[in-house]
């Protein structure tokens, strides 16, 4: 996302240009700046076991009715994990990892998967659970899940059986957090995933057009766990035990939940309007009031975000409704002994056996490992710079190949590894070698890698080329998400990635190809695409392989203009290239882009053009794909002839609009504004 103003092209956005590590005390010299105060160090910890608790045996599925409870030999779950996608137990799947996680950690966990929301009965199947709710909208944005770029609404959703749209109410995690009040009063209801993270403070809402509260003061949950969630939920559930909290509907005698919430890592919650944290550095949020009257304060909280959430050393606090949101500091990312533990757990890895219908996005994360979580892209659009943030959590080489011997044994096992990697499919085992709480760049990446990124791309070609070997394995691909800048400085490892781990296609995603919406995007200029092109296409001569490139590409991003679509128009000619997939840009809430869209300036504090009604969205999309009919994301009209390099997709409108769906899902989770509606590797 982008920023603000003259006043606010502050201290951040000069800071982000500088190279890397700043003395710590920059901050507070930056304090001219009114927003921020000193920084106190936030610790919390957790122990490898609650005391109290002993490792559960893992069931071979989680509950999701009383009978399955018993069939475990559980009399009653602990904690009920409330969700708007199927459940699917595998690691992809939100309320299985977590889930499993807690369980490993001794406590009892039912799913209630897509409940009906008009009754309280599949939330009461299991019984009131000891400790807490945890509610999540599931992998997307409820609201993206359900409308398009153009607010039209989808007829699918990829993480329900059978594919259908509608098994999920819009906004879902207000839905559910009523729903959880009605049925369990008292019982504290904790917020997480996608949708409740990037809403935690003030936020844009495309499908209303409207600016919306943070989403505490909304859905009058408890707490809301941003980011990636395994650390913080175990760290909540071991504070509620500790406070008496277990069994409790009376619990007007314990201490205040946010005084419980707010001395954990990685949590949002509501604190009384003279709440001050103490002796801390603190990253004060423009109060959503003050948003609401100048617009260009959106984009300062939203880039004010990004740096609480990079620094991960302070808590951040918005003045809200006469009260005030407090962020605490960012969750520590799980350490590789820890990833490995987690991604160790005994995922059956298919749907619960209760479903008749198969849920799609199954089909891709059943053949394609996850190895790290975090990107140092940092892309405005993206909304991994507050979920999962710029710091990349690796698993070891001995657990993924772990994964893929399991995957090997499946009965269903067809021979071919479909994608290894995360965010960025090369970014596995990077890691800065500077002090990143000291970092002032707002990517890793742009405008220029940074020289303390050490990435360990030729370990991972060794990873790829040892999966290749293994037993029963035929084939590995690498089918998207290759950062190419980063790519760049490693010709070896380009040159494997090219000749050896691409079936055929590889999907990268330059979006645009003018300076202007580039550096908006945070994104590598042209003279690095061209450079990667050149290279992908002599070494796949070398390979004598007949290989393609597939550009993911961006219309109506905030400042781009149609004039900067018929330039990009004119490149993809002049190339050969008839695109079929071409992105409309949707505003999802949280990002820098968004609020770029929301204020209509740029991170300069400049004035821009935002295409922002559906015909001029439309209009730039048509520049691109003169037949796009409005649906987002769809295809193009059929090609009979595929000039070289030219996407080939062949069949179809209905194919290639089936192609982008999955697409869309390979990179959701780091992506939501870009590609709506695919299955995400990893939420949190
Ligand atoms: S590698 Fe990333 S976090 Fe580290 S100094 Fe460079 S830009 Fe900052």
């Amino acid at each position: 996302m982008r920023l603000l103003l003259s006043d606010l092209r502050c201290q951040f956005n000069t800071l982000q240009q500088e190279s890397t590590a700043t003395p710590h005390n920059g901050l507070a010299q930056r304090q001219g700046a009114p927003y921020i105060r000193a920084m106190r160090i936030h610790t919390s910890s957790v122990p490898a076991m609650p005391a109290g608790r002993t490792p559960l045996e893992q069931p071979e599925f989680l509950p999701m009715t009383a009978a399955d409870v018993k069939h475990i030999g559980w009399d009653g779950i602990d904690i009920l994990l409330v969700t708007g996608d199927g459940y699917v137990d595998h690691p992809s799947f939100a309320a299985a990892i977590l889930g499993r996680w807690l369980v490993a950690h001794g406590y009892r966990v039912g799913v209630a998967a897509q409940p009906a929301w008009d009754s309280t009965a599949d939330l009461e199947k299991m019984g009131r659970p000891a400790l807490f709710a945890g509610v999540t909208a599931g992998a997307l944005d409820s609201m993206l899940a359900h409308y398009t770029a153009f607010r039209k609404k989808r007829s699918d959703d990829a993480y329900t059986p059978g594919g259908k749209a509608g098994a999920r109410p819009n906004r879902a995690t207000i839905v559910y957090t009523n729903l959880v009040r009605r049925a369990f009063p008292g019982l504290p209801v904790i917020l997480g995933g996608i949708e409740a993270s990037l809403r935690r403070i003030t936020h844009y809402d495309f499908w209303t057009d409207k600016l919306r509260r943070p989403l505490l003061l909304d859905s009058k949950a408890d707490a809301i766990i941003y980011g990636m969630g395994e650390r913080a939920m175990l760290e909540a559930a071991v504070a509620l035990d500790e406070n008496g909290y277990a069994h409790q509907q009376d619990t007007g005698a314990l201490p205040p939940l946010w005084t419980v919430f707010s001395a954990l890592r990685g949590m949002a919650c509501m604190v009384p309007a003279d709440y001050a944290p103490a002796e801390a550095d603190v990253f004060e949020l423009p109060a959503h009031e003050a948003i609401e009257k100048a617009p260009h304060l959106l984009l300062q909280a939203t880039v004010m975000l990004e740096k609480q959430v990079h620094a991960m050393n302070a808590p951040a606090i918005q003045p809200a409704g006469g009260r005030k949101v407090l962020l605490t500091a960012p969750a520590h990312p799980l350490g590789e002994e820890e990833m490995d533990r987690l991604y160790s757990l005994p995922f059956a890895r298919t749907a619960h056996p209760a479903y008749t219908s198969p849920i799609p996005a199954t089909d891709m994360m059943l053949t394609s490992v996850t190895t790290h979580r975090g990107c140092g892209g940092g892309c405005s659009f993206c909304s991994l710079a507050l979920h999962q943030g710029r710091r990349i959590a690796s698993r070891s080489r001995k657990s993924v190949i772990e994964e893929v011997r399991a995957m090997t044994r499946r009965a269903d096992w067809k021979g071919t590894i479909s994608d290894v990697g995360g965010p960025s499919a090369n970014m596995w085992q990077a890691a800065c070698a500077a002090d990143p709480a000291r970092c002032r760049r707002e990517s890793c990446m742009h405008p220029s890698v940074c020289k303390a990124f050490k990435a360990q791309q030729p370990a991972a070609i060794d990873l790829l080329r040892t999966i290749r070997g293994m037993d029963k394995v035929r084939h590995v691909r690498v089918a998207s998400g290759v950062r190419y800048d980063l790519a760049l400085k490693d010709d070896t490892a380009l040159r494997a990635y090219t000749m050896e781990f691409t079936g055929g296609q590889l999907k990268v995603a330059p979006e645009h190809i003018c300076d202007n919406v580039l550096e908006r995007m945070r994104k590598p200029g042209l003279p690095a695409f061209e450079a990667f092109l050149e290279a992908f296409e002599t070494f796949s001569r070398e390979a004598g392989k007949e290989q393609y490139v597939i550009p993911y590409l961006m219309s109506a991003f905030p400042g781009c203009t149609d004039d900067d679509m018929r330039t990009l128009g004119r490149w993809l000619r002049q190339r050969g290239w008839q695109p079929q997939q071409v992105q409309c840009f949707i505003p999802t809430p949280g990002t820098v882009a968004t609020a770029m869209y929301y204020a209509g300036i740029d991170l300069q504090g400049d004035p821009i053009y935002v295409a922002r009604t559906d015909a001029e969205r439309l209009r730039q999309h048509h520049i691109l794909i003169p037949s796009h009919g409005g649906a987002q994301g769809a295809a193009g009209k059929k090609h009979g002839q595929q000039r070289k390099n030219a996407p080939r997709h062949a069949a179809g409108k209905q194919q290639a609009a089936q192609q982008t769906r999955r697409d869309d899902d390979r990179r959701s989770r780091g992506r939501s504004s870009a590609r709506p509606s695919r299955p995400q590797r990893r939420r949190g």
